[in-house]
């Protein structure tokens, strides 16, 4: 019999199998507390469940997903990052940012939602491979087991940034965060989880309705529309005007906190931009989140940190409410856009210490 993955069911489908196997429903939370609170790596750690049943579970589930086999550290800010291995030979990569100086002091896991991604944003290393597979939900929350295992680091923040479009993934994207959510499951705030897409209006309407209560943020990355459309072909199907209607129509604000990201390259930071910036949120209370364009294969430049300072004074100036994102782990290829999956060996005198292997 093929072992199935078991963080992949749900509190009510464990309650069932459980009734299924003639046991008691509460031993779903039971499990659950040993797969997510003690991060539990075999049934037989289990030791309140009996024997017999720990082997039942043992042949008939799998704890892990994945096997993690490369981990990273960052000799600039410690940031983490980690290469895991699916079941079927593909590569995926989480990352483990300590926040520790800033003003929030956090620990944040960026996970992946898919095995590629199908976007093709210009700028992004994540695009190169294409879309690959999307994760299933025991992919995603194993992600956040081996990072806490590996790095003994605990309360995290969770940001949906890492390799994938969680969009395109949407179940299995909202089971794993209601898991991550869950008392007897990870039992992290809602607000302390952030699904990020490059705006697929079909996926952002349906969070709505559904009233999912996590935080939204929304990769904008250009004011017009023809220029975002070149970077960025999302833009094609899912117009940022359109979504943008929708959200000033439907986004519960006061419930889920909205951030628009802005990556700043040297094309997109004109007064013009700013200017266009301020018109967009005008009317709202969104926070805008800039991010200086990582280094990658692509073709685009970066800003000087002297036109980036130019331009979030232009916004100040114009009482738009922004933040300027640090980027984390360029060194190990960990930050925003530079994830792709690939396995790196450290070389002296390649340009970032970093070669493909
Ligand atoms: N597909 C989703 C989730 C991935 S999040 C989304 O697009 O939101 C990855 C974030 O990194 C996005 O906000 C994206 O705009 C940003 N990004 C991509 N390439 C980048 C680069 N080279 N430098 C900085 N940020 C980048």
């Amino acid at each position: 019999m093929v072992k199935q993955f078991i963080k992949n069911y749900s509190i009510g489908d464990l309650e069932d199998y459980f009734r299924s196997i003639g046991e008691k429903e509460y031993r779903a939370k039971q499990i659950m507390i040993w797969l997510y609170e003690k991060n539990a790596a075999s049934f037989h750690e289990m030791t309140n469940v009996s024997k017999k049943l720990r082997d039942l579970l043992d042949g008939a589930f799998s704890i892990n997903a994945l096997e993690c086999s490369e981990r990273m550290i960052s000799e600039i800010d410690g940031t983490e990052k980690y290469l895991f291995k699916t079941h079927d030979g593909h590569y995926i990569e989480s990352v483990l940012i300590k926040n520790e100086g800033t003003e929030d002091g956090r620990l944040t896991v960026c996970l992946s939602s898919q095995a590629g991604c199908a976007m093709g944003c210009r700028f992004c290393e994540t695009a190169k491979p294409g879309f690959i597979r999307n994760l299933d939900t025991a992919e995603i929350l194993d992600q956040l087991s081996h990072v806490r295992r590996i790095s003994g680091q605990r309360n995290n923040n969770i940001v949906f940034m890492g390799m994938g479009e969680p969009f395109m993934n949407y179940e299995s994207v909202m089971r794993a965060a209601d898991i991550m959510n869950y008392p007897f499951g990870f039992h992290i705030s809602v607000r302390k989880i952030t699904i990020s897409t490059a705006g697929i209006i079909e996926g952002i309407e349906r969070f709505i309705d559904e009233r999912r209560p996590y935080n939204l943020a929304l990769s904008l990355n250009d004011t017009l529309p023809e220029k975002r459309e070149r970077i960025m072909p999302v833009e094609g199907r899912n117009p940022f005007m359109e979504i943008s209607d929708m959200l000033s129509r439907k986004f519960p604000t006061s419930r889920n906190r909205l951030t628009v990201v802005y990556v700043m390259r040297k094309d997109n930071i004109s007064m013009d931009d700013a200017k266009r910036l301020k018109k967009m949120f005008r009317y709202s209370r969104i926070k805008l989140n800039l991010i200086p364009l990582n280094q990658g294969s692509h073709e685009y430049r970066p800003p000087t940190d002297e036109e980036v300072d130019r331009f979030v004074q232009e916004l100040e100036i114009m009482n738009v409410p922004v933040t300027v994102r640090k980027s984390f782990g360029r060194d190990i290829f960990g930050a925003c856009g530079q994830l792709s999956g690939r396995r790196y060996a450290t070389r002296e005198g390649s340009d970032n210490g970093l070669n493909t292997i």
